[in-house]
């Protein structure tokens, strides 16, 4: 393999080697699924298989000139095509795609891309690149009906394939009229965490492989070979949700996690307003970070509370975030009674209202609001029943 550190769908990968070795491998493909499962990495490790010059019965060798020139982006038969920024309208019809870039922006793509190269999980992401253009589609068009110095097959790998159709599908319309005509010999490989904004059009004519999230099991694998702690790591294969490039990410900054819980703790149980107004303008700047962001603060949050309800019921066996313990065994022994599950609702909640982009402190105070209610309702019955 070209990637050591890909975690492969092993059904996914037989199934489109064996495609490949007889010849059936379709000509477009479609690798959809949620963010963080490997869909990059494979529809690479495809590019370098069709062109290692010593493939093993894995895939490629990842040792020869053609795997390190798909490594490297610089294979002459392997395109790459993704989103890119627009620049400053000076980019004429006929024009190369990068021409409308600056030098620092070009210097960015190349250092990103080489991090590609390295990590399947990388994203590459340049600022204000909303849309793939159609300049990289007329691009493509010039060249893959050129000969090539290179033998072989062309694989045209298309990453964040849902940006041919945003915001307006002329560069998807330009696609489709190559893949109705492929040339032969041709691969095309879009790759989407968003399949719903792809053009009816586009999708029907790929073969579609979805990628599932991977198992927690397989992301404490991970962590544990990358040398995160054991603790730590179970905690982060919780709220990674199957996204193996936030797990790793949180490995890298776990205190994000318990900070965020201390910063809810605080608006619960402190009085001082100012810890609501710090958890507001905190999750305010999440919210402009991205969805993703202020999943991965709720995740947290939710855990907090599944690991309170849990050890309430249970106790400390069968925790997530074991450093918490001598929390959880006062907050349970202070607070008998309260509906956990209830708290973890209405995060769940809270987040799906966050995610349809509400306003944030309004949301976010009726949430402090809802869960000081429940605590405190079971609270009030309980010191009237013991007052009785
Ligand atoms: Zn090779």
């Amino acid at each position: 393999m070209n990637f050591p550190d890909l975690i492969l769908n092993r059904k996914i990968w037989q199934r489109l080697m064996a495609a490949w070795e007889t010849g059936k491998l379709p000509h477009s493909l479609l690798f959809y699924g949620p963010p963080g499962t490997g869909k990059e990495g494979h529809a690479i490790e495809i590019a370098s298989l069709v062109s290692c010059q010593h493939p093993n019965e894995k895939g490629a060798c990842g040792k020869c000139g053609g795997c390190r020139k798909v490594a490297s982006f610089q294979h002459g038969n392997v395109y790459l095509i993704l989103p890119l920024p627009r620049g400053k309208g000076t980019i004429k019809k006929e024009d190369d795609p990068l021409k409308g870039l600056k030098t620092a922006q070009l210097e960015e793509l190349r250092k990103q891309m080489a991090a590609k190269g390295k990590d399947p999980y990388y994203r590459i992401e340049l600022e204000h690149a909303n849309t793939i253009l159609i300049n990289s589609i007329r691009d493509l068009r010039r060249k893959i009906y050129m000969t090539t110095s290179e033998f072989g097959w062309k694989v045209i790998l298309i990453f964040e394939a849902e940006k041919l159709c945003i915001p307006q599908p002329e560069s998807a319309n330009a696609l489709l009229k190559i893949l109705e005509e492929p040339p032969d010999n041709t691969i095309f490989i879009l790759v989407t965490s968003n399949v719903a904004s792809m053009l009816d059009t586009i999708r029907s004519r790929c073969q579609q492989i979805y990628f599932p999230p991977l198992s927690d099991e397989q992301i404490l694998a991970d962590l544990i070979e990358h040398k995160v702690p054991g603790q730590q790591a179970g905690v982060i294969a919780h709220i990674a949700g199957g996204n193996i490039r936030l797990a790793r990410e949180l490995a890298g900054s776990f205190d994000t996690i318990t900070g965020a819980i201390e910063l809810l703790e605080r608006a619960l149980y402190d009085s001082n307003p100012d810890h609501w107004q710090n958890l507001i303008s905190h999750c305010t700047v999440l919210k402009k970070q991205g969805n993703a962001a202020l999943e991965n603060f709720f995740r947290a949050v939710i855990l907090y509370f599944r690991d309170i309800l849990v050890f309430s019921q249970a106790g400390p066996q069968a925790l997530v975030i074991r450093q918490f313990e001598a929390k959880y065994k006062q907050l349970t022994l202070k607070n008998t009674g309260v509906p956990w599950e209830q708290l973890i609702h209405q995060s769940e909640n809270t987040l799906r209202y966050l995610k349809a982009n509400g306003y944030v402190p309004l949301i976010i105070t009726t949430w402090l609001l809802d869960l000081q209610s429940i605590l405190n309702q079971e609270n009030r019955l309980y010191f009237n029943l013991t007052e009785w």
